[in-house]
């Protein structure tokens, strides 16, 4: 072969991989950035989540915390809030429940706004425990005690490493912050925070506990009180799902145009979310739904779709574990259908 023949042929072969190559640049590009689902795919899917859900009578509502059990377990939403700020509904809308530990991620937000991710990573961790959301032996067998802002310890460790002068303050800026990611006025339910408070032997150990360790920033009993408050914030499908949808658009709430907090620190948020989320039920969760989510005994959930929308649920029956049986149910179907799972298509199954 001459050497013109040989230029001749790679220039041949150069074009035909460059069409080769644009010819796939659609498919790459339309891997990277998924067509976004149209209104009437967001509607149809929260109605069917809804239809197809709404008889599943498994578990039963908490009941450590006695006002729970009072919550009429028949009560299911199921909603979608897209980065724009659009909602998409079905089934209950209006009641407020119990935030419970739906807040602790937001608070653990508010920490890194005040003193940067590592506070969160060197002062908590980020390690999922293994163990149920309200052990006692992790703190025990880890030599850092607390895990990470999603279990109880390292939720009240979080309460505490909030900046502020006083007790008031404190709340203060953990209510707002909730208010701020739901864009709109949130209520504490004070007979959720009375007959919690009332009851909250096993957290005023842990509190004490990390006390004695020095991992706890604030008095404990202080810490108690305003973690306790924190989850009894009350919130409606809606609000969750906008709280979630505020995290998608890169902390910046959808509704009010408010920063939340810097964009760069979503994803690390997400991380624990997609690992702590769930309690001893994060690996289960990762594969049948695959998004990073917060679920409480209040029976809500949420889950994000990072960069483009948030799917949350609520009903008051739990599982063992203490998430809620329908909420996940529809939010993983949901998921499956829309083939968001974060390492590709899951089947929701
Ligand atoms: N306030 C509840 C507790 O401390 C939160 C638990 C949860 O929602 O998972 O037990």
């Amino acid at each position: 072969m001459t050497r013109v023949t040989l230029s001749r042929n790679l220039a041949m072969w150069s074009t035909a991989l460059a069409v080769a190559g644009l010819a796939l640049l659609p498919a790459i590009a339309s891997a990277q950035s998924p067509a976004e689902p149209t209104a009437k795919d967001f509607q149809r899917l929260v109605d069917e989540a809804y239809a197809k859900f709404k008889d599943v009578t498994e578990g039963a509502n908490a009941n450590y915390i006695p006002i729970l059990d009072t919550v009429p377990s028949e009560l299911f939403g199921v909603a979608i809030a897209t980065r724009d700020g659009k909602v998409y509904a079905a089934g209950e809308q209006d009641y407020r429940f119990s935030i419970q530990s739906v807040s602790k991620p937001f608070t653990a937000a508010l920490v890194m706004n005040q003193q940067g991710p590592q506070a969160i990573r060197e002062k908590i961790g980020v390690e999922p425990t293994g163990l149920a959301f309200n052990s006692k032996l992790a703190l025990e067998i880890y030599p850092d005690r607390s895990v990470n802002p999603l279990v109880n310890a390292g939720a009240i460790a979080a309460v505490s490493l909030v900046q502020a002068a006083s007790e008031d303050e404190r709340w203060k800026l953990i209510h707002d912050n909730l208010q701020g990611f739901a864009g709109g006025e949130l209520p504490v339910l004070e007979e959720v925070y009375t007959s919690e408070y009332e009851t909250c032997w096993g957290n005023r150990g842990i509190a004490n506990l990390l006390y004695n360790y020095g991992r706890l920033y604030s008095d404990p009993e202080e810490a108690l009180r305003v973690y306790t408050r924190q989850c009894s914030v009350g919130v409606n499908t809606h609000d969750l799902a906008v709280m979630g949808a505020t995290l998608a658009n890169g902390g910046v709430n959808p509704l009010t145009g408010r920063r939340m907090m810097p964009a760069e620190h979503v994803p690390e948020l997400l991380a624990i979310m997609a690992t702590a989320g769930f309690y001893d039920e994060s690996g289960e969760w990762m594969y049948s739904a695959g998004l990073p989510s917060k679920t409480g005994v209040g029976g809500g959930i949420v889950a994000v779709v990072p960069g483009r929308f948030a799917i949350a649920a609520f009903s008051p029956r739990l599982n063992e574990a203490g998430n809620s049986v329908r909420a996940m149910r529809a939010i993983s179907f949901i998921a499956g259908e829309l083939g968001v799972g974060l390492y590709g298509p899951n089947t929701g199954e």
